[in-house]
């Protein structure tokens, strides 16, 4: 193991990105540019030894790659995983999709088997570190970053860093109820959530209870095909189907509902919004979130807050893993709580 000093600024900082279907790796230079890309499916079966050993053998893959030049300033690796995370002790908490990762000390294994120190957060809080340092709230000291995926999450960042709170799962803004009484019920077990309405699981959990209910010809030739998805409702709406179209019409309403809420407790200078959900939709969901915040957030934040789509795509996951390490290699706070584990 390396000693405690600061990572420097020309390290190269290797780049993991664990999600619920796929592990990508690469080596992230100090300019952000990704080398030795590589990625494989997540072994979803059998406990999380085959999921620490696919990640490692990309990781180890990655390293072999570089140039000479390039390997001998591999400084640590910088992870970023499915939440919850508790990102001082480096393990996978509880994810949802993945259960073989329930406490899952993920950066302790691979320190072990990689010979690098290892840094671990949620990826939402990795794609906010990534998009400050070079993406779509460069220079921010205060913006939200909110994903609209598969789930709907996101990360603080207030006076130039990120709010972890005291379990590190401060920025789980998808959780909030918009729909107390007749609302779908959302992943975490709560009804009417946010996540549970506007992410894309939500939306495919919607429409199988439209398709089950016989409330949409669209959905059910869709679900014929193969299981039904987000993207087969934001489909059913660009069709004209009435049922998709109330169903995004609603997603995007809540979200923009949302954002009131988060300009009024925040008072960002932006609101940066990622994920597949939203990217496909481009304009189409930003604009009502814009008009709501204009028409009922409070004057002088909704003045200021501006809502706008992320920068960095699918790599982002990877392009945070550098100012991950950056920030917290050679902090003895992020090695302290480990070792008393
Ligand atoms: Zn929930």
């Amino acid at each position: 193991m390396t000693g405690p000093e600061p990572a420097s600024a020309d390290a190269v900082v290797l780049g993991l990105d664990l999600g619920g279907t796929q592990i990508r790796a690469a080596a992230i230079a100090p300019t952000g540019e990704r080398h030795g890309r590589r990625a494989a499916a997540t072994p979803l079966a059998g406990g999380p030894e085959p999921i620490y050993t696919a990640c490692a053998a990309l990781l180890a893959a990655v390293l072999a790659d570089l140039p000479s030049g390039m390997r001998d300033r591999v400084a640590a690796i910088g992870v970023s995983a499915m939440g919850p995370v508790d990102p001082w002790r480096g393990t996978v908490v509880d994810p949802p999709n993945v259960v073989d990762l329930r406490d899952a000390p993920l950066a302790d294994e691979l320190e072990a088997r990689l010979g690098l120190p290892a840094y671990l957060d949620r990826d939402t809080n990795v794609a906010a570190l990534a998009e400050h340092w070079l993406g779509a709230a460069r220079g921010c000291r205060d913006f939200l970053y909110v994903t609209v995926s598969t789930g709907l999450g996101g990360a603080i960042w207030r006076d130039d860093q990120l709010v972890l709170g005291p379990d590190g799962t401060a920025g789980e803004v998808g959780h909030v109820t918009l729909m107390p009484d007749n609302g779908p019920r959302c992943g975490c077990g709560g009804i009417g959530h946010l996540e549970a309405i506007s992410s894309g699981s939500g939306l495919a959990t919607q429409a199988r209870d439209i398709v089950a209910a016989g409330g949409s010809a669209f959905l059910e030739a869709r679900s014929r095909a193969a299981p039904i998805t987000g993207r087969d409702v934001a489909d059913g709406e660009l069709a004209g189907d009435a049922a998709c179209t109330r169903l995004m019409e609603r997603a995007r309403r809540a979200f923009a509902i949302a954002c009131v809420g988060w300009v009024n407790e925040f008072n960002p200078e932006r609101i940066v919004v990622g994920g597949t959900v939203a990217e496909r939709q481009g304009e189409r969901w930003l604009e009502p979130a814009r008009a709501e915040v204009a028409r009922t957030a409070l004057r002088d934040p909704a003045r200021r807050a501006r809502i706008v789509p992320a920068e960095l795509g699918n790599d982002v996951g990877l392009v945070g893993a550098w100012p991950l390490v950056k920030g917290r290699h050679g902090d003895p706070v992020w090695r302290a709580r480990r070792a008393c584990g």
